[in-house]
């Protein structure tokens, strides 16, 4: 049987890139409907990409740190990595087959497909 480290939606923390496109937005979107369903908690990339010291002590409080970036440029995964994180769960919005474009209005059925995604991730490995 799998581990599951039973975490609570506040010690997930979660990570959008939320860049200017299409993709960044709908990770930006994606984290926030995350946060409102009680799988996680928006989190703050720039405060870990300015190395925040309040904010890495409450990042290595995580149990769980999930990505999303827009597309393979990969800003959120790079952030995290670069101040010391391992990312447990990830996804960029181009694999799950969106297109990225400059239109910063997040297509909505979009937003719903990502967070649908990782829901059905992070549910499984926390078991909430
Ligand atoms: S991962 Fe892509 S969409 Fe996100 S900030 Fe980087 S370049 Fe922009």
């Amino acid at each position: 049987m799998e581990e599951k480290c039973l975490c609570g939606p506040t010690e997930i923390l979660i990570f959008p890139c939320s860049g200017g496109s299409n993709v960044g937005q709908i990770a930006n979107g994606a984290s926030i409907k995350l946060t409102q369903n009680g799988m996680g908690k928006f989190f703050c990339l720039a405060g870990i990409g300015g190395h925040v010291s309040g904010m890495i002590e409450s990042t290595k409080a995580g149990k769980m740190l999930v990505a999303i970036d827009g597309c393979p440029v990969a800003c959120a995964k790079k952030t995290m990595e670069h101040a010391g994180f391992n990312i447990d769960e990830y996804v960029q919005v181009t694999d799950l087959g969106i297109e990225k474009n400059p239109d910063l209005n997040p297509n909505l059925s979009d937003v719903k497909k990502v967070a649908n995604y990782l829901s059905t991730r992070i549910s499984k490995r926390s078991g909430i």
